[in-house]
This record gives C-alpha cells, sequence and structure tokens, in this order.
C-alpha cells in the first residue's frame, strides 16, 4: 500500500485510467475537493472507489467565489476538510476575506474534530498563529518556505512532502527537521507533477513519482524504505484517527 497524501483529479486524469492505476499499484489518496463544482463530482466518484479519500473545503483561491453554505451537505459525513489555509502569492483575493473563510471552517472543522489540510503560500506566519487556537490534526500541504517551519512542527502538524524535493531546498528542510511520524509524500495530482518535470506525464507514472519521493526520506532520514512505507500507513491512522 502506497499512500498518495495529497491529490487532485480531474476528468481527463479519470480518462487516463488514472483510477485503474491506483487500484492495481494500491495506490490510497486524499483527493481534495476545492470548491462546490469539484466536492460533487469528487463525492460521486469516492463512493465507487475505495481507494479515493475525498476532503471537502473551500480552496483560499476560490474564497470570494462561492458561499460556505454551500459546504453544510457534505459535513454529516466528511472524514477530512481541506485543503483550506491562505495564500498571497498565487492568487489577489483580499486578504481579509481570506481569512474569514479559512477560520470559519478552521471553526467547523473543530465541531466535528475533522483532521484538517491546509494550504499556506505566503502566509505561513500568518496561519501558523491562527493554528494555535485550535485542536484538531493538521497536515500542512507541500510546505515550501524556508522560514516559520518550527511553529509548525512545535503544533505536532503533519507534512505531505511535495514533489519537487530534489531540487526544492525549503522541501529538503521539511523532510530533514520534522520527524518520520509526521511525514507523507504528495503528488498534488499529475498537473503538479508536469509542472515540476516539465514535461507531460502518463497517469501509470504516479507510482513511480511517490516512490521516488520515499526513497529520497529513506536516505536522508537513515532509514529502509520498508520502514518509510510502514511508517506512512500507520501515519495515516493516526492522523485520521478521529474520523475512521
Ligand atoms: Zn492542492
Amino acid at each position: 500500500m502506497l499512500i498518495d497524501g495529497h491529490l487532485h483529479l480531474t476528468q481527463k486524469d479519470i480518462d487516463n485510467n488514472i483510477l485503474d492505476i491506483m487500484a492495481i499499484n494500491n495506490i490510497y489518496g486524499l483527493v481534495v475537493g476545492t470548491n462546490p463544482v469539484e466536492w460533487r463530482w469528487l463525492q460521486e466518484i469516492a463512493n465507487k472507489n475505495e481507494h479515493i479519500l475525498p476532503t471537502y473545503g473551500l480552496h483560499p483561491w476560490y474564497s470570494d467565489k462561492y458561499h460556505l453554505d454551500e459546504l453544510v451537505p457534505y459535513l454529516h459525513n466528511i472524514i477530512l476538510m481541506g485543503e483550506i489555509g491562505m495564500d498571497s502569492i498565487w492568487c489577489d483575493i483580499d486578504l481579509k476575506e481570506q481569512k474569514k473563510v479559512f477560520t470559519a471552517q478552521m471553526d467547523l472543522a473543530e465541531e466535528k474534530k475533522c483532521p484538517v489540510i491546509l494550504h499556506t503560500k505566503g502566509q505561513e506566519k500568518e496561519i501558523a498563529e491562527i493554528i494555535q487556537d485550535y485542536t484538531m490534526p493538521i497536515l500542512v500541504h507541500w510546505y515550501s518556505c524556508e522560514e516559520f517551519l518550527d511553529l509548525y512542527i512545535k503544533r505536532d502538524c503533519y507534512f505531505t512532502i511535495g514533489p519537487d524535493v530534489r531540487i526544492n531546498k525549503a522541501v529538503q528542510q521539511v523532510v530533514k527537521k520534522v520527524p518520520l511520524n509526521r511525514i507523507f509524500v504528495e503528488s498534488d495530482g499529475i498537473s503538479a507533477l508536469e509542472w515540476v518535470k516539465g514535461r507531460k506525464l502518463e497517469a501509470r507514472e504516479l507510482p513511480i513519482n511517490l516512490i521516488d519521493t520515499m526513497k529520497y526520506i529513506s536516505i536522508e532520514k537513515g532509514v529502509s524504505f520498508i520502514k518509510v512505507k510502514e511508517q506512512m500507513i500507520k501515519n495515516l491512522a493516526n492522523y485520521m484517527s478521529n474520523s475512521i
């Protein structure tokens, strides 16, 4: 069993048989629904595929485009909330507005004791302060800031290691500093892998990319690949222990 700790799926990925690739390779994926249109689509797919662990949350890029009321129908059997957070690098939505939507979702998650997945781009310091007020398990997706990492480690957060670990010093720092019992790997989906690699990718290349990041972790931590793989399975059980 492999775990992709954070990925986005598209209809094109489905048409390219990514679900078969995941089933054959026994990859469980935390698949992120970022807005109401995706939530509906993802719920249908997750209902038919045990390898899909769906996560629902209004992504900061959409924080001024939808109302959180639309999340309500998904809340009664939600297992993970995300990705939620704030972003001042890849989007220019007013940060006050983003913060309102983010903290409202953190409040909902806290009420349900639901684990969350965070998007922190450019807002690492601000978000590190906000999460001090909450108690649910937190998974920080593709942390790639050279500063403030210690604040998240102190909060006992989990992390997904981004697919650019071999070329990104900030991501390498996460592997170095975060204990193995708080680490996952992620692809962020096929288009993110294509962005990192600078070329087209087939769905069947998903497992090899996850394995490559796990190999990097195994060398950095000085433990066997099998140990990394087994630890990530334990990490998932611990992270989700409130919801499974
Ligand atoms: Zn994402």
